[in-house]
């Protein structure tokens, strides 16, 4: 049950406490989200609540695994050169375009994702992207693109830097349900990298749902999800109406495509590869 204590009462305790300690954090913004939407489970928000804290803002070092090589065991899913490991979501050549060497978003009707041509199972991600240097747009609207795990689960891309939006919808979030720990995002048109390890949700025979799926993310070095679970799907995406509670809707398999998503913004991508995570204690060779 969500606490009873007013939401306005929250954040005044939250800006005295977080006040003396961070000078760079931010608060409740009203009038960026909505409160007429469901109440997420295990919390005292509505999904994109304007309300919710804004995280707090922590600068990146320089670099963090900026250009970092791939792994022996890692698949390299775009190193510049082509978009072989990729294809549309109905199976056809993707519409994005490389250019020097980066992979470009084109804008078209926000379903254009990319997706890979072949399922991994829990893994560990590396991405590199970049929001427009130009910066057009607000809110969800500036810098949109996102990591769509099986289409179904979203690390949200967005600029992020001196742009307010719903916490649960900014850059590192996992849309709808849960903000970044903090907002380490680096400004427009700059690389950032993000360092995913996913493990897939688990239902057994009969269908039961028996683990989560759980995420953890690293946002330029900065732990921004630690081992948080999914609360199912996320809202706006493939079919899941925007503004819906995520929620499990079916069992599928732990192998899992990875989608780019188009999202009417010309973000950019580099150096992208994924390996497994594999298990304790497997002989190796
Ligand atoms: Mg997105």
């Amino acid at each position: 049950m969500p606490p009873s204590i007013p939401r306005a009462g929250i954040s005044a305790l939250s800006c005295l406490a977080f006040a003396a300690a961070f000078s760079a954090t931010a608060f409740a913004e009203p009038g960026l989200g909505y409160e007429d939407t469901p109440i997420i489970p295990g919390t005292q928000w509505h999904v994109h609540d304007g309300l919710r804290p804004q995280p707090r803002i922590v600068t990146p070092g320089a670099t963090f695994s900026d250009l970092a090589p791939p792994p022996s065991d890692a698949v390299v899913l775009f190193d510049g050169k082509d978009l072989s490991q990729w294809e549309s979501l109905d199976g056809h050549e993707p519409s994005w375009k490389i250019v020097d060497g980066v992979l470009e978003v084109v804008p078209a009707n926000g379903q254009h994702h990319l997706k890979t041509k072949t399922r991994f199972p829990d893994f560990q991600l590396h991405v590199e992207f970049a929001t427009p240097a130009e910066v057009k747009g607000d809110g969800q609207y500036r810098g949109n693109s996102g990591i769509l795990i099986n289409g179904m689960y979203e690390v949200q891309i967005l600029d992020s830097f001196n742009n307010p939006t719903y916490p649960d919808g900014q850059a590192g979030a996992l849309y709808g349900q849960t903000p970044p720990l903090v907002n380490a995002s680096k400004p427009p048109g700059a690389w950032q990298t993000y360092d995913i390890a996913f493990e897939s949700p688990r239902w057994d025979a009969a269908g039961n749902l028996v683990t989560k799926a759980v995420v953890t993310v690293i946002q330029n070095g900065i732990l921004v999800q630690n081992h948080r679970e999914f609360f199912g799907s996320t809202d706006g995406i493939n079919g899941i109406p925007h503004k819906s509670l995520g929620a499990y809707h079916a069992p599928h398999p732990p192998e899992v495509v990875i989608e780019l998503q188009e999202h009417k913004n010309p973000v950019r991508f580099r150096n992208i590869w994924i390996r497994p995570i594999g298990a304790y204690d497997l002989p190796g060779k």
